[in-house]
């Protein structure tokens, strides 16, 4: 756990996130500012900064993608999602608590912006 960090508080519940799935390892809880009908981060109660470092961590990476598919198939998304990790500010990257978003729930543009 990390004092200052949000995801953290959300992870001990200081702060209460709208959780949609929850593993011993994982968490996923909705984004307060949703780019798809379904739009869910899923992150590592281990507190990583960037996907880079959970790398050291397949345990806790395995659980963060195991726990994004489970809440893929319960909201329905068998046609497809998309999972992605903004790596470093220069990607978009603004909270430094290692994160996916789940998009789902309409047709994904490619290339992403
Ligand atoms: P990033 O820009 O780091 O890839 O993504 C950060 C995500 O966190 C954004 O999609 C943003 O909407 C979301 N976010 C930021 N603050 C909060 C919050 O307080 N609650 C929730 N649920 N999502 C947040």
């Amino acid at each position: 756990m990390s004092e200052d960090c949000l995801f953290c508080k959300f992870i001990v519940r200081d702060i209460e996130p709208d959780v949609v799935a929850e593993s011993e390892l994982a968490l996923a809880f909705r984004d307060i500012n949703p780019q798809a009908p379904t739009h869910v981060l899923v992150i590592p109660k281990k507190h990583v900064a960037t996907a880079a470092e959970l790398g050291e961590h397949p345990g806790d990476l395995a659980a963060v993608v195991a726990l994004a598919a489970q809440v893929a198939q319960d909201e329905g998304l068998g046609a497809g999602y998309r999972l992605v990790t903004n790596t470093g500010a220069d990607a978009g990257q603004s909270v430094f608590h290692c994160h996916f978003h789940l998009l789902g729930g309409r047709t994904m543009a490619w290339p992403p912006g």
